[in-house]
């Protein structure tokens, strides 16, 4: 994706992608209730592939009995694009993280490369975002039992696994979070990719999880959400047996959705252009009276229903716009055709 402007300012360009998510767990970890979208949030992430500007519906449990009463439930998928309040993506810090401990380069460096691949970045939030990263791959899980005390009460861990990788050859990023919580809870940048080399960083998960000799209750492991690399499931169904493993949909559906929603646009435009000529037809019809049989109205009708296929629009990637317009379109034109066939068997 291209980045323009800019680069010489200190102002950052408006957002230019957009992206809507939404939580795919709909019922609540602890109480099992159906939870309603409460509101909407948003944020901009600066990425490698530019600026973007975040749309999370945000669910909350509204029963009152409920450990997690009132505790907003963000889409899972939100934390693989930015650590929670991070102004900067984690494929940033993937990236710098990589080149600080393979490459050995400096602040200076890192801000003039990030800066020639068009992303928008001060050298100061380059040197935070080093340390953020060194915070990230530092977390031991050394204390448990503090870990489980925080972790208890929402009914579990849910788990997501998710890799990294700023390009080809580098080093990934992995990091396994609650999202749940939204909690980090272990980050380890490998060279591989493997299941030996990711089943170590579950069992260390598990394992802190797990109820120990300091009095705390085990937090069970409800689920592991990831974009499902064989790698992954196998790493999974050894360190993890038995726990439900799920493809993150929504990562899933719009890497899959990408090219579908691009010529789905296009089709709407061309449809769009075949289909003008409603406003004179509106217009025209403004001057007739209808003769008592209807017609004028139903000519009236058709138009509304034109128009309104016309402004509808489909939110990508579950329902493509384009493809909706069309069958709205073909439904209009069957009744037209059913219109003129009855009216031809009345002979006139
Ligand atoms: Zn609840």
């Amino acid at each position: 994706m291209e980045h323009r402007g800019g680069r010489q300012g200190r102002r950052r360009p408006a957002a230019r992608q957009e992206c809507e998510l939404a939580p795919v767990v709909e019922h609540c970890p602890a109480c099992g209730q159906f939870m309603r979208v409460a509101y909407l949030e948003h944020r901009t992430v600066v990425r490698l592939d530019g600026l973007w500007r975040l749309t999370l519906h945000v669910r909350r449990c509204r029963t009152v009995s409920c450990p997690r009463f009132h505790q907003p439930a963000r889409p899972e998928e939100a934390g693989v694009w930015a650590l929670p309040q991070a102004e900067f993506g984690l494929d940033v810090l993937a990236q710098i993280g990589h080149w600080r401990s393979r490459e050995q380069r400096s602040v200076p460096q890192m801000h003039q490369a990030l800066r020639e691949r068009g992303v928008d970045i001060a050298e100061r939030s380059v040197t935070e975002l080093l340390h953020r990263y060194e915070e990230l791959v530092a977390l031991r899980l050394s204390d448990p039992a503090r870990l489980r005390a925080r972790l208890a009460g929402q009914g579990g861990v849910l788990l997501a696994l998710d890799g990294l990788q700023p390009d080809v050859g580098h080093e990934v990023l992995w990091v396994l979070r609650d999202v749940i919580s939204g909690e980090v809870l272990l980050a380890r940048s490998l060279l591989g990719a493997t299941a030996d080399d990711l089943a170590p960083l579950l069992e260390a998960v598990r394992d802190a999880l797990a109820s120990g000799a300091e009095g705390t209750a085990a937090i069970p492991i409800r689920g592991v959400i990831s974009d499902g690399q064989v790698s992954i499931r196998h790493a999974v169904a050894r360190a993890l047996p038995g726990v439900p493993h799920q493809l993150c949909q929504f990562h899933y559906l719009r890497e899959a959705a990408k090219p579908i929603f691009e010529a789905d646009r296009h089709a709407k435009k061309e449809l769009k252009k075949r289909v003008r000529g409603v406003r004179p037809i509106e217009r025209a019809l403004e001057g007739y009276a209808d003769p008592g049989d209807g017609q004028v109205e139903a000519a009236r009708g058709y138009c509304l229903a034109v128009r309104s296929a016309l402004t509808d629009d489909g939110r990508p990637p579950l329902a493509a716009s384009g493809l909706q317009l069309k069958g709205r379109l073909e439904a209009i034109a069957d009744s037209l055709d059913r219109v003129a066939r009855a009216h031809d068997g009345q002979g006139g």
